[in-house]
């Protein structure tokens, strides 16, 4: 019968034995013992729990080694996980537990403090264990070396995974993705960097040797954490370094003690580290590759990462947790050379640029992003209408606006929704933006649509500002560089952060409530 894919990944990744798989502070868990602990896990829910197949088993918790454990424990169940995001308030998670209708949840203690009496039967590590729960440890009880996974029937369509999507643009939809999803992630990473290897003119036989150390800068509880690094680690052998939260002094401290080689995170984590303080006084340069994705990389990053680290070539991946992660990338030369663009479909991903009938646009036009292909999810938990209108044909419509150039690059204008119509005009808030942070005394900036009685809607932005400047100074540089229709009409200046979600992204829908009430 079909491989069902996680599993398969889960039993090959045995044989890397006693390589470390995960560290985690002064702990560390070699393959063998992840693997004895997930197959563990994946028994006591099937026989103390009664997870059947198709049942959720959400988790609620920082980056732990038990969130690996549990995300692999419920997929060899055949249970259908559920990462929750550690950031969200109790209501915040009892919408994540009553919308998957999850059996059992697994929590850190933090959580599972928040969540106490929430419904389903309940594990805790790494802190308090409420009344009527178990810990972790206790659940686990004896892990005999010669453990095996339960038997359960799947086929690589069964669902294994329910992700929540960061919620950019409302509120967040379950990601519902299959077992072949799950276990393609690796190889779309293989895919790009091998295609990375090739397209420089190397030899990929010639570049392998060193033993890969990642750092996990991203939740677990997001795909780039989750597909493009963990499963990916787990595919290739190499080694995990997992922090409790991302923080830029500590990862500097973690890139020198544990000689850390890759880090794939948000373009954020990039930024900041190369904006330490401290930077120069640590020894990186075991660091030799460098990727972020899954948020438009602001305008001066690939100049600071060519001031601060010049011999690493930086990658850039576009993904969403509808493609399970990386579906599209650009690297070394070809990023050197088209910095604005997102780069090339990895192999397995078709990709089309449709106008709003879903009919296909000639190269150059501006359209909206489709895409197809083993990596696209199933459809969204319990949301019918969402799914209709974004999964249309067997093509998935992400809501990202987009163009295609003469060699195939894929170049993002604009999120659909994020684009502001004036008068008939299209706007695109990203250029408007780029051009903002252009100005020497803007630290963060959004535009919004204001809207407009005549018009329909005017351009507005929220800047916060690291040097005095005035609207009507801004208004007058932004007039040198984009058309008057684009310049925005009213400026909030704001003191605060701008409200951002953990990868990285401006929530708009909070800042137009904020300035606008609406
Ligand atoms: P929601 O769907 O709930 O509104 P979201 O779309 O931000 O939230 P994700 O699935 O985490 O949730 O993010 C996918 C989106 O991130 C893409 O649709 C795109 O707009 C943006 N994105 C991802 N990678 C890149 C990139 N490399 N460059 C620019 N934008 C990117
Ligand atoms: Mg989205």
């Amino acid at each position: 019968h079909a491989p069902a894919h996680f599993r398969a990944l889960l039993e090959m990744s045995r044989f890397h034995g006693d390589k470390v798989f995960l560290t985690y502070e002064d702990e560390h868990i070699t393959y063998e013992e992840h693997f004895r602990r997930a197959a563990t896990l994946a028994r006591r829910l099937v026989e103390e729990y009664g997870v059947a197949k198709g049942d959720r088993v959400a988790i609620a918790m920082r980056n732990y080694p038990e969130w690996v454990v549990s995300f692999s424990a419920a997929l060899a169940a055949g249970a259908i996980a559920v990462p929750l995001n550690a950031w969200w308030t109790r209501p915040e998670l009892e919408f994540g537990l009553s919308n998957s209708g999850s059996k059992v949840l697994i929590a850190d203690g933090e959580r599972a403090a928040l969540l106490a009496g929430a419904g389903p039967a309940l594990i805790v590590t790494r802190g308090e264990v409420p009344e009527g729960a178990r810990s972790f440890q206790d659940v686990l009880g004896e892990v005999a070396a010669d453990v095996t996974l339960p038997e359960v029937e799947l086929s690589p369509d069964d669902p294994a995974t329910i992700f929540y999507t960061s919620g950019t643009t409302g509120v967040p939809k379950g990601a519902l993705g299959s077992h072949r999803n799950v276990g393609q992630s690796p190889l779309t990473v293989a895919y790009s960097l091998l295609r990375a290897v090739v397209r420089a003119g190397k030899d990929p036989g010639e570049s392998a040797g060193q033993r890969r150390v990642t750092l996990l800068t991203v939740p677990l509880f997001h795909v780039t954490g989750c597909f493009a690094v963990m499963t990916t680690t787990m595919f290739s052998g190499g080694g995990l370094v997992l922090m409790y939260k991302w923080d830029p002094g500590k990862a500097l401290e973690l890139i020198e003690r544990e000689k850390i080689t890759g880090i794939s995170g948000v373009p954020t984590n990039v930024w900041q580290l190369l904006s330490h303080p401290d930077l120069e006084k640590y020894d990186i340069s075991s660091l030799n590759s460098l990727g972020y994705g899954g948020a438009p990389a602001p305008p001066k990053l690939l100049e600071r990462i060519g001031e601060k680290l010049p011999s690493r070539a930086p990658t850039n991946g576009y993904g969403m947790t509808e493609t399970t992660a990386l579906a599209i990338n650009n690297a070394g030369a070809d990023y050197a050379a088209k910095p604005d663009s997102i780069g090339l479909p990895v192999a397995v991903v078709d990709v089309k640029i449709a106008d709003p009938l879903g009919e296909e646009l000639p190269v150059g036009e501006v359209g909206e992003l489709c895409m197809r292909g083993p990596n696209v999810i199933m459809g969204y938990w319990n949301r019918p209408e969402a799914t209709a209108e974004t999964f249309v044909g067997g093509w998935l419509h992400t809501g990202d606006l987009a163009r295609i150039d003469e060699d195939g690059f894929v170049y993002i204008v604009d999120r659909a929704k994020d684009m502001v119509i004036r008068g008939g005009e299209n706007v695109y808030c990203a250029e408007v933006e780029a051009a903002l942070f252009e100005h020497p005394a803007i630290d963060d900036a959004a535009v919004i649509g204001i809207p407009h009685d005549e018009l329909g809607e005017e351009v507005g932005a929220v800047v916060r500002l690291k040097a005095p400047a005035t609207p009507e100074e801004l208004q007058e540089f932004l007039r040198g560089r984009i058309a008057p229709f684009k310049v925005p009409v009213t400026f909030w200046i704001r003191e605060a952060e701008l409200p951002r979600n953990p990868g990285g992204k401006i929530l708009k829908t909070h800042l137009r409530k904020e300035v606008l009430g609406a």
